[in-house]
Order: structure tokens, then C-alpha cells, then sequence
């Protein structure tokens, strides 16, 4: 959830609540949001000047990272989905077959426990394991 005080063409503010940033831009968009006071849709962000401390800078920095981090993350969330053929549940055999026929080469993704990916990495199959970020969690 996301806090936003919102300014009104009337000149008041007031506060509402978002579950992102995404979401406010596509009520926005829509003109869903309306101001409590003259049930304007021409309502837009206001801009806080930041107080920081340096603690708080810190944080910021840290949240900064935390967010490149993920983007990355989606970003090699959505070439693995683009390029490797998702075969869910089968990932350790299809990793098997792949691995045993050697004439196929192709790349797959898919779920195993960290008990089957050990085992996989014990055979000598190449398998690695990266945090399946959500794409909507880069707020
Ligand atoms: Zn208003």
C-alpha cells in the first residue's frame, strides 16, 4: 500500500491510499480519482520535499538497490519465458533427458525442490536457481 497526498485544481489536498504507484496512474488515467472536496477528477500527486536524515538516505539507498535488483530479476524472469520452454512440475526429468540425450539441447525452466536441484547438480547436470520475482513487486 501506498500513500499519496493528492492536490486538486480547487487548491485542497487531501490524503488517499493505493495498493502501488502503478495503480494510481491507471485511476488517474481513468479520472476514478476525485477530490473530496469538489468531486474534481483533475487531481494530480502533490510533491513532498524530501526530509531526509541519515538514516533515512540509507534506507533510500537500500530500497534503490532492492528495486534495481528486482528489475533485473523481471528482466530475466521474462528472457527465460521468452527464450526456455517452461516445463513446471517436470523440470527434474526434463533436466534428466536433456542431460543424458545429448543430441538435445535446448533450455528449460521449471519448479524442483531444493532437494531435486541437488541432486540434479549432483549428476552433473547444469541447473541453477534464481528468485522468481512477481513482475507486479517492483513498487
Ligand atoms: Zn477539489
Amino acid at each position: 500500500m501506498i500513500k499519496y497526498t493528492l492536490i486538486c485544481k480547487c487548491k485542497s489536498t487531501f490524503e488517499s491510499w493505493f495498493s502501488s504507484s502503478k495503480e494510481f496512474d491507471v485511476l488517474l488515467s481513468k479520472k476514478l480519482i476525485k477530490c473530496i472536496h469538489c468531486d474534481s477528477s483533475e487531481v494530480k500527486k502533490t510533491v513532498m520535499a524530501p526530509r531526509l536524515t541519515r538514516k533515512s538516505n540509507q534506507i533510500i539507498k537500500k530500497n534503490r538497490f532492492q528495486k534495481n535488483v528486482n528489475k533485473q530479476l523481471v528482466n530475466f524472469k521474462k528472457y527465460i519465458q521468452k527464450n526456455f520452454e517452461d516445463v513446471g512440475e517436470r523440470f527434474p526429468q526434463e533436466a534428466r533427458s536433456i542431460h543424458y540425450d545429448k543430441k538435445t539441447s535446448k533450455g528449460i525452466y521449471g519448479k524442483a525442490t531444493s532437494e531435486e536441484t541437488s541432486d540434479l547438480i549432483d549428476e552433473g547436470i547444469d541447473v541453477c536457481t534464481l528468485p522468481w520475482v512477481d513482475d507486479k513487486s517492483q513498487n
